[in-house]
């Protein structure tokens, strides 16, 4: 008798340390917007949007004010963000285009020998869910599902109407795909993502996950309800209230996952991260990337420096700027730090925690590299060098001139040269 009650005491402490263990791997959530404006968030100075609950994130965490995608458009950008490597070094350097002549459809996604966040983190017990936009391939075998996620609702192009979907539908009216339930008509996308992003959180809260909230908005097309462009009414210009009205109705989403994760209790154990996939392209959602000069498409800091933002109550500093330059890239090794894993391939990206928590006192990266189609630029320290084929290059010093206003590269030519001469070595 004593013996059966040892073993039972025995099995019980087990299975205590067992869920402890399980608890210990954190969870998380990675929002990412699509085309926002950097200085569309009233965290970021704007007085005509008012985000308050992407504002909570940042001051109830780190706001990122050096922080970079690794390319100004959406397909480039997810590629590096999933695989935590630059994806200029698998050839991954452009949106997917259609079918153009030289293009082998088979080839047209994010390659199969790259492994995703979403495949590490499964071998290490995680679930993974997609909701909203994965523009990294629509053959069959670049489907998300055969990369890492358990679990998708959304799209595989690289955007969509948000009042509509069509079951034969093509592009922007493409149907959504599901595979946990039949999916109904889309709503408001913005809403649907989150309400579906909020579901994938309350039914999986009992082991580690991983949720990858990839919203359409801000991007085109310029769609909004009624009730969020009255909230917008004092802008006249029509694509700017509804671009307002758009992020409006992200920041109520973004407040949604927020509330789901507290509700839940998993507020201690669950890592919040925040990021828009590139800047703003100005002239088709009439977003603003103030302070900086550009857009998406360029590789001035309006196409590359996005708002970043990492939240994790208790656990990380609360109302803190991390002022170092940090890249997308640095997410997926971050991630995997936290939950005791390890890239079997060399990344770009660096773990930020040890830089968050003080423990390494040096920075994140020596430099940062782009190359978008025919442009190329490399940021070290606050020098900037930006290389396009027509022109000289252009060197900024980002202490002075964050707006990239005046090109310095003649009265530095060695600096000039030197970031020239990494840049083409790269
Ligand atoms: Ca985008």
């Amino acid at each position: 008798m004593v013996f059966v009650r040892f073993s039972f005491l025995i099995i019980f402490l087990l299975l205590g340390q067992l869920t402890i263990l399980a608890q210990q791997k954190p969870n998380f959530i990675l929002i990412v917007a699509d085309d926002l404006g950097f200085g569309d968030l009233s965290i970021n100075g704007s007085a005509q949007i008012k985000t308050p609950h992407i504002d909570e994130l940042a001051q109830t965490g780190i706001r990122f004010t050096e922080g970079y995608v690794s390319s100004p458009v959406c397909s480039p950008s997810r590629a590096g963000l999933l695989t935590g490597i630059n994806q200029v070094r698998f050839g991954h350097d452009n949106n997917i285009g259609g079918n153009q002549l030289g293009f082998d459809p088979e080839f047209l996604g994010l390659p199969l020998t790259e492994k995703t966040i979403a495949d590490h983190l499964k071998k290490l017990g995680y679930i993974n869910g997609l909701i909203g936009k994965w523009h990294l391939g629509d053959a069959p075998h670049f489907h998300p599902l055969k990369r890492g996620f358990d679990e998708f609702w959304g799209y595989t192009g690289g955007g969509h109407d948000y009042f509509r979907s069509e079951p034969d539908g093509k592009g922007y009216l493409s149907p959504i795909e599901c595979n946990y339930k039949t999916p109904e008509p889309i709503t408001y996308i913005t809403d649907d993502v989150g309400n579906e992003s909020v579901g994938f959180i309350k039914k999986n809260k009992a082991q580690p996950f991983f949720l990858y909230a990839a919203f359409n908005a801000p991007h085109t097309p310029m769609q909004a309800t009624d009730e969020d462009l009255a909230l917008y009414d004092f802008i006249e210009d029509e694509k700017r209230r509804t671009y307002a009205a758009m992020v409006h109705r992200l920041d109520v989403n973004v407040g949604k996952i927020i509330a789901a994760v507290k509700e839940e209790g998993l507020a201690e154990n669950t890592l919040i991260v925040f990021i828009s996939d590139n800047g703003g392209p100005v002239d088709s959602n009439a977003s603003i990337n103030a302070p900086f000069n550009g857009q998406k498409g360029i590789l001035l800091e309006g196409g590359i420096h996005v708002p970043f933002i990492f939240n994790w109550q208790g656990k990380l500093p609360e109302g803190v700027t991390f002022d170092y330059p940090v890249t997308s890239l640095d997410i997926l090794p971050t991630f995997l730090g936290l939950a005791g894993g390890k890239s079997d391939k060399e990344l770009d990206g660096v773990d930020l925690l040890p830089h968050l928590l003080k423990e390494n006192s040096t920075i994140p990266h020596q430099d940062l590299k782009w190359r978008f189609t025919i442009s190329a630029a490399i940021r070290e320290g606050n020098w900037k060098l930006v290389r396009l084929p027509d022109r000289l290059p252009m060197l900024f010093d980002l202490s002075k001139d964050v707006s990239e206003q005046k090109d310095v590269s003649l009265y530095h030519l060695g600096k000039t040269k030197e970031l020239l001469k990494k840049l083409g070595a790269w």
